[in-house]
């Protein structure tokens, strides 16, 4: 039975393993993947944890319908963050979650550290150590085929790092398949930490239905609808690319590390349609019908011969824009040697497109950063992410991330564009209020994916804006009318999906006509037995983002840290068709205000007594 998966507690100094069955109550109240990632880490979150030391511990979850037919893969990976020094999380797609599921498990919590390298094999509820020294100095691709062909199974799934988390880069990333990442917030430098190389997975055990005819038939009929929508249409043909010409032609895109938002017409020579000469078909995470994932080879030129997945959007504008790159195979091939060494393409670019910054201003040379880190020079930039993956060099100081603030000397803080010490992504949130609201209240600092409100850019009727957030909410992109009920509701929800282990993108994240709580809720019942209503999913949702914002209250953060760069404050948009668009001190308060009212929290940003006891978590008062 789906409920019957297990969670192990795994010491790596001790070598051992304890089972516990997850009790019903915390299923119904914390659901799965990142919710009940969150209950586990909240016991041994403090101000003092050491985000590398071996009690830090790194929690893999399966989302509670992980492995169930259609809309379930994910894993979110969690642990305190050595590239924040605050809350880590990340989420994970590709066939990893399902397999672990399908094993018996449905949380890892790994602590300690282990003497030599290892790396976890786990098959059908046994668990065991094995020796990871030939695989040490493997990049993430490399070391998972050695691990197929060691144990001579090629079904065996792998999540890994590369050499940047063997190497402690603080925003390492951990890998499965060629491209699926938990990227961000440094998780793969928790499990370097740890000498731990690699989980490799193996099951079939198989997943019971609870009401497996009617599972299949309510299933059917979501999904029927799903595939109608132009959305998952667009997406299942050009992937998340599909997204880069709406965030040019908008004037959403980060250039040049937000000096401007727009590459005007350059824009085509990244758009979606631009990858289709090296796209060879399109890939899904487990059992979705979607297949969003491209897989791409280049055939002849510079980079003849890479072959991989990708890029997604994220990494487009990451390490092409944002570092004033226009040249579609060198990023192609940049996010795949990001890909190979587990770098978080996202912090990666952003670092980067950071140092960049402060090379056009002066405060770098090329003698301190060995390259000329002139904007778009991409000989240069592949350097840089040989040297960082490495720590050679000026890679060594950026592979600290935000903590080179300090080696990079007073003034360069102003130039990198963070938010809680994690640097913003591939957008500029000038024109998009709710966007902007989104990254400053995010718990896991500057991030798209704790809230982004995409219904936002659809212009959508406020009737019907009014009738999914239960309140007005404008349907203006640039106004700030009710835009902090709508991030509220997207905080809550998106917790949701990560514990549901749903992918966003087949969600009314994307949609309005895509599944919301009353289908997850059906599908819950069906696939567990378990009758949980809309009302206790919604509660759900806001227990676990409170819980998220108390282990920030641990850490001292309040409502200061809620904030945006300056250069979001200070600097108006200076061209294209953002042009003028600036955040407004006093409209942005508003905002805050109006998004801590929902959830309950004082003007501070401080969860209420009465909301953390409604919410059952009153140990955190
Ligand atoms: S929509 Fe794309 S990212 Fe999401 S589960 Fe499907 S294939 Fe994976």
């Amino acid at each position: 039975m789906v409920l019957s998966r297990k969670i192990a507690l795994i010491n790596l100094t001790k070598e051992s393993v304890r089972v516990s069955s997850i009790p019903l109550d915390l299923r119904r109240t914390f659901l799965g993947g990142r919710g009940i990632n969150m209950y586990l880490l909240s016991k041994v979150y403090s101000k003092t944890l050491d985000p590398l030391s071996p009690q830090n511990p790194l929690i893999f979850g399966a989302g509670l319908l992980t492995g169930t037919l259609g809309f379930g893969s994910r894993i979110n990976i969690t642990a305190k963050s050595p590239e924040s020094g605050y809350l880590g999380d990340s989420n994970m797609g590709g066939d990893f979650g399902a397999e672990l599921v399908q094993a018996g498990f449905s949380h890892l919590v790994v602590t300690g550290k282990s003497q030599k390298p290892v790396y976890l094999l786990i098959r059908d509820n046994e668990i065991e150590f094995r020796d990871a020294r030939s695989l040490m100095g493997l990049d993430t691709v490399e070391t998972q085929r050695r691990i197929r062909e060691e144990l001579g199974d090629e079904k065996i799934k792998v999540a890994s790092i590369g050499q940047a988390g063997e190497n402690l880069v603080r925003f390492a990333s951990i890998h499965t398949g060629m491209k699926n990442a938990a990227g961000r917030t440094g998780m793969g430098a928790v499990m370097g930490s740890k000498n731990l190389k690699a989980v490799a997975v193996r099951g079939t055990l198989g997943i019971t239905i609870s009401d497996p005819k009617h599972y299949l038939r309510y299933y059917l009929s979501e999904k029927k609808k799903l595939m109608e929508t132009k959305w998952v249409q667009a997406l299942g043909k050009y992937g998340t690319p599909i997204l880069f010409q709406y965030s040019n032609t908008m004037g959403f895109l980060s250039v040049r590390n937000n000096q401007w938002t727009t590459i005007g017409d350059q824009g085509y020579a990244l758009e979606a349609e631009a990858l289709e000469p090296y796209t060879t078909g399109m890939l899904s995470c487990f059992g979705c019908p979607a297949h969003c994932r491209h897989r791409y080879s280049i055939t002849e030129g510079r980079y003849k011969g890479a072959r991989g997945e990708g890029p997604e959007y994220a990494s487009l504008g990451s390490l092409g824009t944002k570092l004033g790159n226009l040249d579609l195979e060198h990023i192609i091939y940049a996010v795949d040697l990001c890909n190979r060494y587990g770098l978080d393409t996202i912090s990666t670019g952003s670092y980067i497109a950071w140092a960049m910054e402060l090379y056009q201003r002066g405060f770098l040379d090329q003698e301190q950063t060995g390259v000329p880190l002139h904007w778009g020079e991409g000989e240069a930039i592949l350097e840089l992410l040989h040297h960082i993956a490495h720590r050679k060099g000026f890679g060594k100081i950026l592979s600290e991330g935000s903590f080179a603030k300090k080696q990079l000397g007073k003034g360069s803080e102003a130039y990198l564009l963070d938010i809680k010490n994690f640097p913003i992504e591939m957008t500029d949130e000038r024109l998009s209020k709710s966007f902007a609201l989104g990254m400053a209240t995010s718990t896991r600092g500057a991030c798209h994916m704790r809230s982004r409100p995409s219904l936002d850019v659809l212009g959508l009727p406020e009737e019907v804006l009014k009738k999914i957030y239960g309140g007005p909410v404008s349907n203006q992109l640039s106004s700030y009318a009710g835009k902090g009920r709508m991030v509220w509701w997207h905080e809550l929800f998106n917790a949701v999906t990560d514990s549901l282990g749903f992918c966003r993108f087949l969600t009314i994240f994307s949609s309005p006509h895509a599944p919301s709580y009353r289908q997850f809720a059906r599908l819950i019942k069906l696939a567990t037995g378990l009758n949980l209503s809309v009302k206790e999913l919604k509660t759900a949702g806001e227990r676990i983002y409170t819980l998220e914002r108390m282990m920030l209250i641990r850490e001292g953060l309040s409502r200061k840290e809620d904030t945006l760069p300056k250069r979001y404050f200070d600097e108006p948009v200076p061209e294209g068709p953002a042009q003028g668009e600036v955040i407004l001190r006093e409209a942005f308060d508003q905002m805050l205000e109006e998004n801590y009212r929902l959830h309950g929290w004082n003007k501070n940003g401080v969860p209420k007594k009465g909301t953390l006891r409604r919410l059952g978590l009153d140990n955190e008062d």
